[in-house]
């Protein structure tokens, strides 16, 4: 933990700054008290600053009273975060900009799928999340020019971006230096056609914004980390040092997940249960 705090990839050193940034789409669990506590308790470990960010970008799930309910629950886990609090939504242009900036390299293309069209071309086996098959990549100009009347959503052609940006790595604060492989995930959506942005877009953009130089988060992001390296040096972003943390599982082992309502610190609370109990169980005591 101790070479942490000390220089920034040979740079001067830097203060420690980390983030939590929850998506208002219901209320924080166990797990997001964890994650919470994890960054938080990183910062403090190392005389930082802790963030707090509002991932409301998706306007059909996420509800302001969730959004109150958040910041309720980290405050009673006794949470300290900078003010103002990021909210995404308030921050679209930057996302734009970005989006903008991959246009301009041809890095990305529109994308007219439906998700019916995705799940036909790519015959992923049942339940997996297919990898997009790249249907729109080969559409000629005419055609692109056409359709882009109709709602269409932007994606990162990968094996473009790649080659531009060459052979990059990233530091995994348990595993050390990885070499990032992008491709893995397909050609991701940057900008959803609901939503002009994306998870992987506004995170890579504002982790960057608010100079967090230690991203802690669970174990399940692992694999956008890579995408997140390559958006990084296609946007001459600086690259933070990632610490991903296993993820807490629920009595029968499985992951705890927002629609397990009893695991919810609010419901927790209202049996009474202490946030020094909730600490000393979680690790942090
Ligand atoms: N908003 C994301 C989530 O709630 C987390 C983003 C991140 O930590 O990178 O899953």
């Amino acid at each position: 933990m101790r070479e942490a705090a000390q220089n920034f990839r040979g740079g001067p050193a830097i203060t420690v700054v980390t983030r939590f940034a929850p998506s208002p789409t219901g209320r924080l669990h166990l797990g997001h008290a964890f994650s919470a506590l994890s960054a938080f308790r990183f910062a403090e470990m190392h005389g930082g600053r802790f963030l707090l960010r509002i991932e409301d970008i998706d306007t059909g799930r996420c509800r302001p009273e969730f959004t109150d309910g958040i910041l309720e629950d980290l405050a009673w886990l006794g949470l300290a975060w900078e003010t103002p609090v990021r909210r995404q939504s308030e921050h679209m242009e930057d996302y734009a900009a970005a989006l903008a900036r991959l246009k301009a390299m041809e890095v990305v293309y529109p994308c007219f799928c439906t998700r019916a069209d995705i799940a036909a071309a790519a015959a992923a086996p049942h339940g997996a999340q297919p990898l997009y098959p790249g249907t729109c990549r080969a559409l000629d100009a005419e055609t692109r020019a056409r359709r882009m009347a109709g709602p269409h959503a932007w994606r990162l052609d990968v094996g473009r971006a790649a080659a531009l940006a060459g052979p990059l790595s990233w530091h995994d604060a348990a595993r050390g230096e990885i070499a990032a492989t992008p491709g893995a995930e397909g050609d991701v959506v940057l900008a959803r056609k609901d939503a002009g942005t994306s998870y992987h877009l506004s995170v890579t953009v504002d982790d960057a914004l608010q100079g967090v130089t230690d991203v802690v988060r669970g174990e399940d992001l692992f694999p956008a980390t890579h995408i997140h390296r390559l958006l990084q040096a296609l946007l001459g972003l600086r690259t933070p040092r990632y610490h991903h943390h296993a993820l807490l599982t629920g009595p029968e082992g499985k992951r705890l997940a927002k629609r397990d309502r009893a695991e919810t610190l609010a419901a927790l609370r209202a049996w009474g249960i202490t946030p020094e109990a909730i600490k000393h169980q979680l690790g942090f005591a």
